[in-house]
């Protein structure tokens, strides 16, 4: 890619992009308009250090570029989300996180270093020595403190670049969350898949680690190719009744044994890459995804009701993704908290916001809150309700753009930025 000039391109510029992979509208612009960076040519690396692992690059890196370019010799992300198509600039104002929050934290914890060009126009070098408060703002600041010109975090070593896996069948949530949880005391990766359109909830637990070389030995690694859904697929394909025979095919297809073994990080890490342009299976009014926290301070029961709460909605094509949350980061805005987190893919129709509204009374009740970078339809007041670091987020953010010059469709539906 020829590398483009992020600083001269984010002057005078209202929002800067990545590569668009949010759920929501955080990159999207204000209804009233606005110039949008993108960010996608600005990806040179600009620096790599073998004996610290420390990477500086571009924000507009693609995870998929650094991959490709640092797995095989021993590097990989200390944290990464459940797609490659993710620049930097967008890992850091997500503050994303991985199979690896409970061991890991985000993105945010491993990054020493962001230089900005703040609301004000100023270039601004802030990490976790300097400028501090800058710095904890945009880590999970959805772009709003500044367009991010460039990063520099710390990468971790691997032992090899396969993943040895092991897999396992729960027969209801309950079982499902606790082996989750207790999992995440031996193991860096876990997830856990639950069938809510089933009346137990029941699920598979994923654990992984990275294999050791013996492991892994008379393997060639490299990466697969993918496929694409080729036309929009029309819109009641995905529909419950469709959805409860996936889930049920994909439960019983895993089998009641554990399964255990070597496999490539591709799909163990990012399932959806290896189908380009998989939202078109939604059809042609897209889709969403809802994703939110349940705290561990409001028990087991608290994440139970909310599967419960999903359960009984009925009617949503709910392959629902649960992951355990270590302890909170810094970053201001940053999602993550102790507890369990459950992503559920909305397809989008008239009734989307009211369905938001009914998952966000359940989640304020329980002191949880939502994952900014997946919402489009929450309310104001559900947002404030959730999410009362909001006040310390803004004071941050004037400080560095007092008229607030730096703005997305999100940030005028959330904080207020058209009042
Ligand atoms: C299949 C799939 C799986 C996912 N899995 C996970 C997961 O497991 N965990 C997780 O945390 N997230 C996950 N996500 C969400 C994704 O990681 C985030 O939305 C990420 O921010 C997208 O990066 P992007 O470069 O596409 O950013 P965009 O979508 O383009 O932008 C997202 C936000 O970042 C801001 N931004 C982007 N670049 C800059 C910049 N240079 N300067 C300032 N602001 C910037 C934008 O303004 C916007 O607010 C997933 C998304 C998909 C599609």
């Amino acid at each position: 890619m020829v590398g483009e000039d992020l600083e001269r391109l984010t002057r005078g510029v209202s929002l800067t992009r990545g590569l668009g992979r949010s759920y929501g509208d955080s990159s999207l612009p204000p209804e009233r308009g606005g110039k949008i960076a993108s960010s996608r040519l600005a990806d040179r690396i600009l620096g790599f250090d073998p004996e610290t692992g420390v990477l500086r690059a571009e924000a507009g890196l693609s995870l998929l570029t650094l991959n490709s370019a640092l797995l095989e010799r021993g590097w990989f992300t200390p944290v990464t989300p459940g797609t490659q198509f993710v620049t930097l600039g967008g890992m850091v104002a997500s503050d994303v996180h991985g199979k690896n929050h409970h061991e890991a934290g985000t993105f945010g914890r491993h990054v020493t270093r962001v230089r900005l060009r703040t609301g004000g126009g100023a270039i601004v070098d802030a990490g976790p020595g300097t400028e501090r408060e800058l710095f904890d703002a945009t880590v999970g600041g959805m772009g709003l403190t500044g367009h991010i010109l460039e990063v520099e975090v710390r990468l971790s070593a691997v032992a090899s670049p396969w993943i040895w896996s092991e897999s396992e069948s729960a027969p209801d949530f309950e079982t499902l969350a606790e082996r989750l949880v207790d999992a995440g005391a031996t193991w860096p990766y876990t997830v856990a898949w639950a069938d809510l359109l089933h009346p137990s909830g029941r699920g598979l637990l994923v654990k992984g680690r990275w294999a050791q070389p013996d492991e892994a030995a008379g393997r060639t690694f490299g990466w697969p190719s993918a496929v694409s859904v080729p036309v929009d697929m029309p819109g009641w394909a995905i529909n419950p009744l469709s959805m409860r025979m996936f889930n049920a095919l994909y439960y019983r297809r895993h089998g009641r044994k554990t399964r255990a073994g070597v496999v490539h990080p591709q799909p163990f890490f990012y399932p959806l890459d290896v189908v380009h342009d998989w939202n078109r299976a939604y059809g042609s009014r897209g889709f969403t995804q809802y994703q939110c926290v349940i705290p561990k301070a409001a028990g087991v029961e608290a994440a139970a009701k909310f599967a419960r709460f999903v359960r009984e909605i009925g009617g949503l094509p709910c392959l629902v993704v649960v992951k355990d949350f270590g302890p909170e980061g810094s970053g201001l805005l940053s999602f993550p908290k102790p507890g369990l987190t459950f992503a559920i893919d909305l397809p989008v129709t008239g009734a989307t916001p009211s369905l938001v509204a009914r998952f966000n009374d359940v989640v304020a009740e329980a002191g949880g809150r939502i994952y900014l970078t997946k919402d489009a339809f929450s309310s104001r007041e559900h947002f404030r309700a959730m999410e009362p670091r909001w006040t310390a987020f803004d004071e941050v953010r004037r400080l560095w753009d007092p008229d607030r010059t730096i703005r997305s469709a999100q940030s005028v539906r959330l904080l207020g930025d058209d009042e």
